[in-house]
């Protein structure tokens, strides 16, 4: 049957944290006989020149053979100039969608018990295209880029997604009033193919008016769809809604069908090392990466295992107020399988 044939995934164990919850991941997986073999890649040491950054070129080469990986977080030093991992995994491989399911965990108590989001982040440009310079001593520009192909290509992906999904509603996050070529450009794509959509209700939000209805009320949204900057910023505001970064998950999507599934959060150096990290985040993006490979079976099981865990509360880690570690955290999960 198709949940048995062993399928290559490539996996990024990453930095700071990434390594720890990317164990917990294969352990989870080899306990639930998940037909995936992972094919490693570590972030190398020096630059290679055939992909101008740390990754290397063998990497890239796994993930466009396989077409589906994990990533664990890759930390990117401020101001050293060199090219960011992220921004370089996402540039090569095309991944023009990031998406960012956000819903409530039953058994976890936060402000809300009602939240269902799907915030879905143009990936490849917006304030994200790395181009930046000094024009004179003490003045910096820093160019915003916004295409009509990427803005329709993402804007496609929320509504198709929407649709396939069952969802009632796209809204458009923008600050077309002040940015009005870019986001202007950017709500026109929206607007365009929210047109073949009839079936989908279609509004547009301005980004400030936007974080404020999240705070007060999240359940006014269904599925987001926005510029890369204010992807990022928002999914961080929507983990908070349901208890923080350790929880949240996301999958990019690519050109050619490529799934490559990463958490919100990052290499979290505060508690690298430590045995502290909650893998739930990364987790749960293998899971989306299970739902990719149409391996529904397994990732029912898996996350069902990690909700119920999360929902029993005996095994907490810290972030989420318990006191387990990531080891006792993913040995409980595994106990639910
Ligand atoms: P962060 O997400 O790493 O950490 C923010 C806070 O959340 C920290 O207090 C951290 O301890 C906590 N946290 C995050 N994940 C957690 C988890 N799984 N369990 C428990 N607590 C968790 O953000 P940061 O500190 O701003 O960034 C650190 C590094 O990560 C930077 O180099 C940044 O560039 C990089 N980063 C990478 C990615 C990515 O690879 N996709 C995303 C964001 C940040």
């Amino acid at each position: 049957s198709v949940d048995t044939t062993p399928i290559t995934a490539t996996l990024f164990p990453g930095d700071g944290i990434g390594p720890e919850i990317a164990d917990s991941v294969k352990q989870v997986f080899r306990a639930a006989d998940v037909p995936i073999e992972w094919e490693e890649h570590y972030v190398g040491t020096e630059v290679d020149p055939r992909t101008q950054s740390f990754l290397t070129w063998e990497s890239l080469e796994s993930v466009r053979r396989n077409r589906v990986g994990l990533k664990g977080p890759m930390a990117t030093p401020i101001g050293k100039g060199h090219r960011s991992l992220n921004l370089t995994l996402r540039k090569e491989l095309n991944l023009y969608a990031n998406v960012r399911p956000c819903y409530s965990l039953p058994g976890y108590k936060t402000r809300y018990d009602n939240v269902d989001l799907i915030t879905i982040r143009e990936n490849t440009e917006g304030e994200y295209s790395g181009l930046e310079h000094q024009v004179v001593r003490g003045v910096v520009e820093s160019l915003k880029i916004i295409t009509r192909q990427a803005s329709l290509r993402v804007a496609e992906y929320a509504f198709h997604y929407a649709k396939a999904h069952g969802r009632e509603r796209v809204s458009a996050i923008h600050k077309a009033n002040i940015m009005q070529k870019t986001d202007g450009l950017f709500l026109k794509c929206c607007r365009e193919v929210a047109e073949k959509y009839p079936e989908i209700k279609y509004e547009e939000v301005v980004i400030d008016n936007c974080c404020m209805m999240l705070v007060k009320n999240p359940a006014l949204f269904d599925v987001l769809v926005m510029p890369n900057l204010y992807g990022d910023i928002i999914s961080d505001l929507c983990a908070g809604l349901i208890g923080g970064l350790g929880l949240t998950p996301s999958c990019n999507i690519g050109e050619g069908g490529i799934a490559l599934a990463e958490a919100v959060h990052g290499s979290a150096p505060d508690i690298a090392g430590k045995n502290l990290a909650n893998p739930t985040a990364l987790m749960l993006s293998a899971v989306t990466m299970l739902r990719h490979l149409e391996l529904h079976g397994k990732a029912d099981r898996i996350q069902n295992a990690i909700l119920n865990t999360i929902a029993e509360g005996k095994y907490r880690t810290a972030d989420l107020g318990g006191t387990s570690t990531t080891t006792d955290f993913t040995k409980a999960i595994i106990d639910h399988l």
